[in-house]
């Protein structure tokens, strides 16, 4: 049986959890983003942008930020985040480069995606690849999805811990842990 000072005596032996110390951290510290193919689309060399709005787009615009962290919640400064996504037609542009880019996160490790909301394509939900990588350290490579979209269910690569959290329409946030 655990008395209440056996209690007492086993939360001594952990250390002191940062949220003790009024330090507020993002949910996913710990677990390191779940890996997911590339796919057929990937390109290299993307221009160095935080937009892929084209002009005169009319499709409905969408933001995507959040941080680039370690395992153990440090915000990685200069990381790497390589997107991709189809249009609104669902096509990717496998010529040239709309709607791919790469950006750097800042010294808080925030990245800022503008972009349009990409389209459903056969067998697929929809969905954004990226992939990230911190200075000196490996490619992680994934895919984001949207809450609460019939689709999911029937995208075999679907996961809810890669749903994005929606603070507005139009506006996804995730958080990248990694190794
Ligand atoms: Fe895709």
């Amino acid at each position: 049986m655990i008395t209440r000072r056996r209690l007492i005596a086993a939360a001594a032996l952990w250390p002191i959890a940062p949220a003790a110390l009024g330090q507020t951290r993002p949910l996913t510290c710990g677990q390191v983003t779940r890996k997911q193919t590339e796919g057929p689309f990937f390109k290299t060399n993307t221009p160095q942008r935080l937009t892929l709005v084209e002009p005169g787009a009319k499709a409905l615009k969408l933001t995507v930020t959040g941080q680039v962290l370690s395992r153990d919640c440090t915000p990685l400064k200069g990381a790497l985040l390589d997107f991709w996504h189809a249009d609104e037609t669902g096509e990717y542009d496998n010529q040239g480069y709309r709607y791919r880019g790469h950006q750097f996160t800042d010294a808080d490790g925030r990245y800022r995606l503008e972009t349009i909301l990409p389209a459903e394509y056969p067998g697929r939900a929809r969905h954004i690849h990226v992939k990230v990588q911190p200075a000196g350290g490996r490619v992680l490579t994934t895919q984001l999805y949207f809450p609460n979209q019939a689709r999911n269910e029937m995208d075999g690569l679907f996961t809810p811990d890669l749903v994005m959290r929606m603070k507005g329409p139009g506006q996804g946030v995730f958080d990248f842990v990694v190794a």
